[in-house]
């Protein structure tokens, strides 16, 4: 089942994109919990860290790479934070693997 995120991929849903490229996208977080809350996704659908294949390691890797490159651009000098939520324990709510990049505030550690 494709997930509201793919939605977003597809413009059927609005979102406040900050990043594309042809394997990633890099979108505001509609409920943001620092002053700086985007989240990165693959646009290939990928449910969890778990449902990782060989094959994705590039992907995944870019979506790193372009979360430290969106930092950059949002001005969070003094640090921020990288955070995937993995599954029903770990948090996710999203079936679609997605990078939190939270900054702007001092954050607390550790989650809850
Ligand atoms: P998760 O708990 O790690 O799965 O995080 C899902 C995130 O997606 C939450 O921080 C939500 O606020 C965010 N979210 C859900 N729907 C939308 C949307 O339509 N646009 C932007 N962010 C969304």
């Amino acid at each position: 089942m494709p997930s509201i995120f793919t939605k977003i991929i597809d413009r059927e849903i609005p979102a406040d994109i900050v990043f594309e490229d042809d394997t990633c996208l890099a979108f505001r977080d509609i409920s943001p919990k620092a002053p700086t809350h985007i989240l990165i996704i693959p646009k290939r659908e990928i449910v969890s860290l778990d449902d990782l294949n060989d094959e994705d390691e590039q992907t995944v890797g870019r979506c790193v790479m372009v979360a430290s490159k969106i930092a950059e651009a949002e001005g969070l000098t003094n640090g921020y934070r990288l955070v995937v939520n993995c599954g029903s324990d770990g948090g996710q709510e999203v079936p679609h693997l997605h990078f939190h990049l939270m900054g702007g505030r001092k954050l607390t550690w550790p989650p809850g």
